[in-house]
């Protein structure tokens, strides 16, 4: 049985339009065996991040704002299937029910935990849009829940894959579905624990559900369908000069997304190179072209890349008394790094100092200092940008440092990261 997985993001099921074009794709594909991994659409996800919000703070406005989600999806739906009495509507409202039954009670469970619960629906209700609607379009299409393959842990917002438990389960409910033929819809960026609660993957998180469902049904090949033509050298919405990159390596793919180029969720490669299974990068706007491929055996012969990552804290770590950082607390600070899964995106020390650049994500960094600082005195600079150059040149430096403020530079062989201020335009010259 030859299987491919395809990923679609949010933007590419936005709207009636695009739902319809998503469709066109899949017609070529029609006697083919796929895994359709799907995101919430459009913006569903932040609308619902901000559903959870309001309820957690008790702001009186959660319901209200759960009602914008539900209409919008409602009216969709209605332009879609040319109806409000089409089936869809049962399993969209059942799912939607689920929310309101949240709402209805007092927020006592953690913020984590309520996020997921709320958050989760907005894919689940895509994947039930997008699966009827393939079905309407004489497609074949299962629906299959992600949370009854993927296990992860009970960090909420957070979970991380138990892979052994997931290979299990997709061989016992992915692969029956499959064996019938045709397509296979589910969603990405949510999982389950071995409680049964919803859980999330972490934001952008639906590219990895589609590698961990290549990995376990050993996918002859993943492509994730974008609004871009393929891998950039940098992000089309920050510069002008990018061009399409045709072919790269598992490896370079997962430095570049690593450091933040948002073009693929960074936890994506790693399974699929762990199977040799190559990853296309494709246009859903212009489904013929070529894309982007990311595979074996690809020459390492590369332009200057360009990551950006925003909402960067620079945190200078030092010892109270006269020990050495290295020698004595390297574990202690790994150790909190990890309980506070905070990300690492660069990291410096010194004799009596430690320096790490990570990605300021609600409580994260509040969080790790106060859990370090009985031993150690830490410095918090925020609201900073972490440039990360592959395959630098001096020219391309040279112009990204200009407007900019250059706290700390690493270079490490192709690679420079600098962690920057960016100048107000009132102080610049
Ligand atoms: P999806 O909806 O599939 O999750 P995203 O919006 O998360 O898609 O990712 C696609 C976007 O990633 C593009 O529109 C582009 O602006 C951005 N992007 C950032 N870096 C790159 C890059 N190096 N190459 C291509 N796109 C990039
Ligand atoms: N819907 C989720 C998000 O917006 C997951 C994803 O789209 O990858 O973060
Ligand atoms: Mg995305």
């Amino acid at each position: 049985m030859s299987l491919k997985v395809f990923k679609f993001g949010g933007a590419s099921v936005r709207d009636v339009e695009r739902i319809q074009n998503v469709a066109n794709i899949l017609e070529k594909y029609k006697g083919e065996n796929l895994v359709i991994v799907v995101s919430a659409m459009g913006k569903t996800t932040n609308a619902l991040e901000e559903v959870t919000k309001a309820y957690y703070k008790k702001t009186g406005k959660a319901q209200e704002l759960m009602e914008e989600v539900k209409q919008s999806h409602y009216r969709l739906m209605a332009e879609l299937f040319g109806s409000q009495t089409h089936e869809a509507f049962v399993e969209v409202n059942d799912i939607f029910v689920e929310a309101d039954w949240v709402l209805e009670d007092e927020p006592e469970d953690s913020y984590d935990y309520i996020y997921d619960q709320i958050v989760s629906l907005g894919e689940l209700v895509s994947t039930k849009i997008l699966a009827a609607y393939l079905r309407e379009r004489q497609l074949p299409a299962q629906w299959l829940d992600a949370r009854d393959v993927i296990l992860t842990d009970d960090i909420y917002r957070e979970g991380w894959v138990q892979w052994e438990e997931t290979q299990k389960r997709a061989d016992r409910v992915a692969k029956p579905m499959l064996e019938k033929g045709g397509f296979v819809v589910t969603q990405g960026f949510i999982g389950s624990t071995t409680e049964n609660t919803t859980t999330t993957l972490g934001r952008e998180g639906s590219d990895y559900t589609a590698a961990i469902f290549s990995y376990c049904l050993d996918a002859e090949s993943m492509s994730i369908w974008k609004d871009v033509p393929g891998v950039l050298t940098a992000d089309p919405r920050l510069f002008d000069n990018v061009t399409k990159l045709d072919e790269l390596s598992y490896r370079e793919a997962i430095e570049m997304t690593y450091y933040g180029a948002k073009v693929i969720h960074p936890k994506t490669i790693k399974p699929l190179q762990n199977k040799s299974i190559p990853l296309f990068v494709k246009s859903f706007i212009n489904p013929e072209g070529k894309g982007t491929m990311i595979a074996p055996d690809v020459e390492d012969n590369y332009p200057p890349m360009v990551a950006i990552e925003n909402n960067q804290a620079l945190l200078n770590i030092s010892t109270r008394d006269f020990s050495f950082v290295a020698e004595q607390h390297i574990s202690d600070l790994f150790n909190q790094i990890t309980a506070n899964r905070l990300h690492v995106n660069m990291m410096q020390n010194s004799a009596i100092s430690f320096r790490i650049c990570v990605t300021d994500q609600d409580d994260k960094v509040r969080d790790f200092t106060k859990a370090i600082e009985g031993k150690f005195k830490v410095r918090i600079e925020p609201n900073l940008e972490l440039i990360t150059v592959r395959h630098y040149n001096k020219q391309t430096l040279d112009d990204l440092r200009a407007d900019k403020v250059v706290l700390t530079e690493n270079k490490i062989r192709q690679t420079v990261q600098m962690v920057v201020k960016t100048i107000p335009p009132m102080t610049r010259k």
